[in-house]
């Protein structure tokens, strides 16, 4: 029985550790926080179903108690071994192991990082995952605790932008912007909403058809265009200064709430992880596999593997699958290296 190490407690570490259990081997989970779930404890309802995200999270959660599988709380990894044969966490606790499959996720893009846009310099600006949370308790009311009558949602914000040094797409934030979009209008029939994107990008099946009920069903206004600046009115509204760039026309648009659709970003343990393992990162900072192809979750070091949204932005269903495929990976490494690739 082989001992393998999964950093991180996501959905992708989840089914990497539950797919181990179940070919007999023996996964121990390293969670830096005190729970398991990643980021899906702070999504409400997830695209492209709108399915309770709890409703995908309790049956992982239920599944992984119930195998028994060993969950180490609170514990960070900070360094890998560059062989897999252990882990150091930030206290300088060392853990033995055969292999490691690191699926310490991603985080979230620090929305201040663009003043111009006003997050946490004005009260109604939110970003996305703040959205979520509002959406749990099914109110998403201004700051003086009234009903917007017209929100604005921004895409590409820390993605696709060389001045925050984040030049890849997020790839989820287009989807969730017009999820948001249609919750909105779910909630608040009344409310207009404008989704300013510079390109629409429906990847992954059902998106496209999400995209188009969202104009026909919702009547959201999807605008091609950027906000340059934000400013608050005497009245507490926002002032958004933007253009609309298929007619080349500038726009000004008062609104009550601005959502910001914040990108995905490289894990902060990434550099401290392969400086130590000697493990290759994209320009991105998120893990580099061996090869884009048939290696995708292989690393370039021995019995290190990849899962989740460790490697790049990436949607639930692909970071579970990542979670499975990995945890063969490895078995396949460790108990039959003859037959492994
Ligand atoms: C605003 C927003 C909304 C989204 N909504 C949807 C949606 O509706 N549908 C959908 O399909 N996808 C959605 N996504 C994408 C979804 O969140 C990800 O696909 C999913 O969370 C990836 O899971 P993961 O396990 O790879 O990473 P994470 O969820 O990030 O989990 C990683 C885990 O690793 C832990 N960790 C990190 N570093 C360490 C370390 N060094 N040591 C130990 N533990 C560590 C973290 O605490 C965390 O628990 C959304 C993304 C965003 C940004
Ligand atoms: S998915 Fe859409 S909003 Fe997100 S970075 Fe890519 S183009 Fe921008």
């Amino acid at each position: 029985m082989k001992k393998i190490i999964i950093v991180g407690g996501g959905v992708a570490g989840m089914q990497a550790a539950l797919t181990l259990k179940a070919l007999g081997q023996e996964p121990l989970i390293l969670e830096k926080s005190d729970r398991l779930g990643g980021k899906l404890n702070r999504w409400d309802r997830l695209f492209p179903t709108q399915t309770p995200a709890g409703e995908v999270l309790e049956p992982c959660l239920k599944a992984v108690a119930e195998a028994g599988i060993a969950v180490q709380y609170g514990a960070q990894a900070e360094a890998v071994d560059p062989d897999g044969r252990g882990v150091v966490l930030t206290d300088g606790t060392r853990i033995e192991a055969d292999g490691v499959v690191i699926a310490s996720g991603f985080e979230l893009f620090d929305a201040r990082l663009k003043e111009e846009y006003g997050y946490c310099i004005y009260d109604n600006v939110l970003t996305s995952a703040d959205l979520e949370e509002r959406f749990k308790t099914h109110q998403v009311l201004t700051s003086r605790g009234e009903k917007p009558q017209r929100v604005a949602i921004l895409h590409c914000v820390g993605s696709r932008d060389e001045k925050v040094n984040q030049n890849h797409c997020s790839r989820v934030c287009c989807i969730t912007g017009v999820k948001q979009a249609m919750e909105l209008r779910q909630l608040y029939p009344d409310c207009e909403v404008f989704n300013f994107y510079m390109d629409m990008r429906m990847f992954a099946e059902g998106y496209e058809e999400i995209y188009r009920e969202s104009q026909e069903k919702y009547h959201v206004n999807h605008i091609r265009g950027r906000i340059s600046e934000v400013s608050q009115t005497h009245e507490g509204r926002l002032l958004l200064k933007t253009e609309d760039t298929l007619i080349g026309r500038p726009m000004r648009m008062e609104v009550d709430l601005l959502i910001l659709l914040v990108g995905m970003c490289a894990g902060s343990s990434n550099p401290s992880l392969a400086v130590s393992g000697g493990l290759a990162l994209r320009s991105s900072g998120f893990f580099d596999p061996l090869n884009p192809f048939a290696g995708n979750l292989r690393s370039n070091m021995k019995n290190l593997f990849f899962a989740g949204t460790a490697t790049a932005p990436k949607n639930v269903s692909e970071a579970m699958n990542d979670g499975v495929a990995a945890a063969w990976q490895i078995y396949r490494t460790l108990t039959q290296p003859a037959a492994q690739q």
